[in-house]
């Protein structure tokens, strides 16, 4: 039998959705599809200063955009909730105050400077800094009067000596890590706020989830997540911690290899599903198949015995690459609608679009679809389809037009033009055919002369899709200008 993954993904909203975080995002999703079980977002928003709303609305957004729909989450509801940790501090504090009766967590008064004069001594002396412990023995007489006096103090857990602390993890192994090396560390703040390490285990289990699956860099915090589990009596779910994603320079992935967020590569043009392709391949691979996957065959498809422990490398010659190929495979209607909103932001499009500039672009996008690998790919073309004044690009497009064959051919494109009713791609290509039935000239002695007298270029899409893009009135100015016919 398929195990049933109930999984979370679990976001702090201290920016927008990284690309990292939404690899971790999919990864669950793809489990829980797969398996039949459930997709939990919950939002952990315990440090005060950096969440925002902004980003929570930004990490909902982006997760929509990649179809990465919750079963449960702040916005659908569920019977685990609430799914935002600041809604739920009475629940930590109720297991907070259990542990300090328990005597397997007490408070602690030190001040921070008393904290950072014993880390800085650790430091100098090499050793790796830890709480002494201090305390750990104060009476209750002693823990009153310290309240009494307005102190405030932080809880600390009371780590055990001696213990292993066993991280089974289905994508890099058993990981053993001691609990000598873990120190009694603080589970809720003196505000009252509980840390990560604490909450997220009091989440995880009253949530029942069953698979942590999170970034690698957290794996440093599953020792003190497992002595939380330990003290509180609760079974370990199993965890799996992927891979670190690394830029082309094997550094990792960070501004300076540029769009980190989900937003950014939207905004730069790419399509969800080719991002969703792409993230699934960051660490995991189909072995040998073909990597161009629909969402139905990555579900089908994904398991975490083929994730890697090796860092993946964040290819954009690839995400470039599937997503030409996700442009190629979408309708017009929807690459317009694309395209619209680059094109207003790009001064070619007013912020009223009428049915006359929908069909313009719907002619620009029958023209680029095969060019193009994102959607703001169309802003180097357009200098093709628009003003009045091209340049001739170099000596050789210049020798083209120098051609003594150049105004018969003009001048019959320019009659078979007249003779037609309707410039669409299909018509205009008989053009050419009968061009060369006519002039006797055949394919590139044909093409050519048209293409740099409308183009001024030697290469670029479609002529017949070009010329339905200009139309008659652009179509006549630049021959006009080019070649004087
Ligand atoms: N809130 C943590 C983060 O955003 C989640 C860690 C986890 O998945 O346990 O990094």
């Amino acid at each position: 039998m398929v195990e049933t993954y109930r999984v979370r993904f679990a976001p702090s909203p201290t920016g927008p959705l990284h690309i990292g975080g939404a690899r971790s995002a999919l990864f669950n999703y793809l489990l829980a599809r797969k398996s039949g079980g459930q997709f939990v977002v919950r939002i952990e928003d315990t440090d005060l200063e950096r969440s925002s709303k902004e980003s929570e609305v930004n990490i909902f957004e982006s997760l929509k955009w990649l179809g990465l729909d919750a079963d449960e989450s702040i916005m659908d509801g569920g019977d685990y909730g609430p799914y935002r940790q600041t809604e739920r501090l009475d629940i930590y504090k109720k297991y907070a105050d259990q542990l300090l009766a328990e005597g397997k967590a007490y408070y602690c008064f030190c001040s921070e400077e008393e904290i950072e004069a014993e880390r800085a001594a650790a430091m100098e002396k090499g050793e790796m800094p830890m709480y002494s412990g201090k305390c750990r023995n104060l009476t209750p007489e002693q823990q009153q009067e310290l309240l009494a006096q307005g102190k405030k103090p932080v809880i600390r857990l009371h780590v055990p000596h001696g213990e292993k602390l066993v991280v089974d993890d289905a994508v890099r192994g058993v990981v053993t890590f001691e609990s000598d090396g873990v120190g009694d560390f603080v589970i809720v703040k003196s505000d009252g706020i509980p840390t990560y390490n604490f909450a997220v285990v009091v989440d995880d289990y009253l949530m029942k989830i069953s698979h942590v699956i999170r970034a690698e860099e957290h794996l440093s915090n599953t020792p003190r997540q497992i002595a939380v589990y330990h003290a509180l009596g609760w079974d370990v779910p199993k965890f799996a911690h992927i891979s670190l994603i690394l830029g082309e320079d094997r550094k990792k992935m960070s501004k300076r290899h540029g769009a980190t967020s989900v937003t950014q590569y939207e905004k730069l043009g790419y399509l969800p599903e080719a991002v969703f392709n792409f993230l699934a391949l960051l660490g995991w691979s189909p072995g040998g198949e073909d990597e161009i996957m629909t969402k139905e065959e990555i579900i089908e498809k994904f398991s975490l015995d083929a994730v890697s422990k090796s860092p993946a490398v964040f290819d954009m010659e690839k995400l470039k690459w599937l997503n030409g190929h996700y442009i190629r495979q979408s309708s017009i209607e929807r690459l317009v609608g694309l395209a619209i909103p680059y094109l207003q932001s790009e001064g070619y499009l007013q912020e009223q679009v009428t049915e006359a500039d929908k069909q313009w672009v719907t002619l620009i996008m029958q023209a680029l679809q095969e060019k193009i690998h994102t959607i703001n790919d169309i802003g180097e073309f357009m200098p093709l389809f628009v003003g009045e004044d091209i340049t001739i690009e170099d000596d050789e497009a210049k020798e083209v037009l120098a051609d003594p064959d150049v105004p018969t051919v003009i001048n019959a494109f320019k009659a078979k033009l007249a003779e037609l009713p309707e410039w669409n791609a299909d018509d205009v290509k008989k053009i050419f055919k009968a061009i060369s039935k006519e002039t006797g000239l055949k394919g590139k002695k044909v093409f050519m002369p048209i293409r740099v007298a409308l183009t001024g270029q030697m290469h670029g899409p479609d002529l017949h899709f070009i010329i339905p893009v200009l139309g008659p009135e652009l179509v006549e100015k630049r021959l006009q200008k080019t070649v004087n016919l």
